[in-house]
């Protein structure tokens, strides 16, 4: 089969289409014929080795597909199956092994590849609207690159729950694009200071809740948009790790908390994973939440996927097609 590997980290070129064995499940693993892989900047991290992983390794932590063979002891999900996960590597491939319990049933009525499109950044959206800071009708959120794969959901999200929401973009296409999705009130952040944009929206207040997904970039300004005891939820670095910090900041800027969560310690069993996967593809079916496909790439095309998720050019989710 097909894979796409990175021997060495480093730039997009370092991606490889490699020819390898189709791989055998194990003990409660599930082979899953992949119709569509999800891109995500994850991928990105691995690629670059900001996030490490022992090399020759198969990219992708996201796809949906058809269960081709069980191991012994699977008892979620049989052959024949429509399935997709989020968070387990390797599924730039033709095949990936998968442990059976982070499968879902795609239902009737969702593609596999819109399934592909959300459950990494739809699970995202949910654990953090629903869980990190669950978000209520009074409160006032914050939440950068509203446009993009994760923003737009999470932004979706935040209107479902009755929240306020204070969006930035990076352009006004793409400040549009969060408009769209329910976005209440939208910075262009490349052209004003969103921390005074933020302060002046809210009345000198300030908001209950920063999701930054942006990092280094964003990361004072977003302490700075808080009210006194508001959360930052630093939950990515699209354009840089966030370097080294004094706890003490947290204290003068008004007894701040700071968390920095990832969706695998929000789907830390089936039953949690089987509550933000079946919300966001029930929503998905009836149309309640909608996802934007930005492009869909062939194989051949990875390197160009990551310029452009990297390069600040896509409004939507990538997808990936073996
Ligand atoms: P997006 O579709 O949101 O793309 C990233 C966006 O970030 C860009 O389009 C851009 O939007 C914005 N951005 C701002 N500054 C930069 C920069 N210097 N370089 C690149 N992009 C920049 O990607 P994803 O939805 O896949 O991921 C968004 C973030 O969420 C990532 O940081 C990712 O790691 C994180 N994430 C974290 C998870 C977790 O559990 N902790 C899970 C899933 C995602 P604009 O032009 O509008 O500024």
């Amino acid at each position: 089969m097909r894979a796409i590997r990175v021997h060495e980290v480093g730039g997009p070129e370092q991606m490889r289409v490699d020819q390898i064995d189709v791989p055998t499940p194990g003990s409660k693993q599930a082979l899953v014929k992949i119709d569509t892989s999800g891109v995500n900047f994850i991928d990105i991290y691995f690629r670059t080795g900001l996030y490490k992983a022992d090399a020759p390794f198969t990219l992708g932590m996201e796809a949906a597909g058809v269960v081709e063979a069980v191991g012994p002891d699977v008892t979620e999900v049989a052959v024949g199956d429509r399935v997709a996960y989020a968070m387990s590597r390797g599924s730039y491939a033709e095949y990936a092994v998968v442990p059976s319990a982070t499968l879902v049933k795609v239902p009737e009525g969702v593609t596999l590849e819109t399934a592909a499109s959300v459950m990494l950044q739809g699970m995202t959206a949910h654990y953090l609207s629903h869980s990190t800071f669950p978000l209520e009708k009074q409160h006032t959120a914050l939440i950068h690159a509203a446009a993009g794969g994760t923003g737009a959901l999470l932004v979706q999200m935040a209107k479902m729950r009755g929240a306020r929401v204070i969006a930035t973009a990076g352009n006004s296409e793409k400040a549009a694009r969060a408009k769209a999705v329910g976005a209440d009130e939208v910075i262009v952040y490349s052209e004003q200071d969103f921390e005074a944009e933020t302060r002046r929206l809210t009345n000198g207040v300030g908001v209950d809740v920063v999701y930054d997904s942006v990092g280094a970039a964003t990361w004072e300004k977003s302490l700075g948009s808080l009210k006194p005891r508001g959360m930052m939820v630093s939950f990515g670095n699209a354009s840089g790790a966030v370097p080294a910090i004094q706890p003490l900041i947290l204290s003068t800027k008004g007894s701040l908390y700071l968390t920095r969560p990832t969706l695998a310690s929000y789907c830390a069993n089936r039953e949690e994973l089987l509550w933000r996967a079946g919300d966001v593809l029930r929503w998905l079916a009836s149309g309640s939440l909608q996802t934007k496909v930005h492009q869909v790439y062939p194989f051949e095309q990875a390197a160009p996927a990551h310029i452009d998720l990297a390069g600040r050019v896509s409004a939507g989710k990538l997808l990936l097609k073996p």
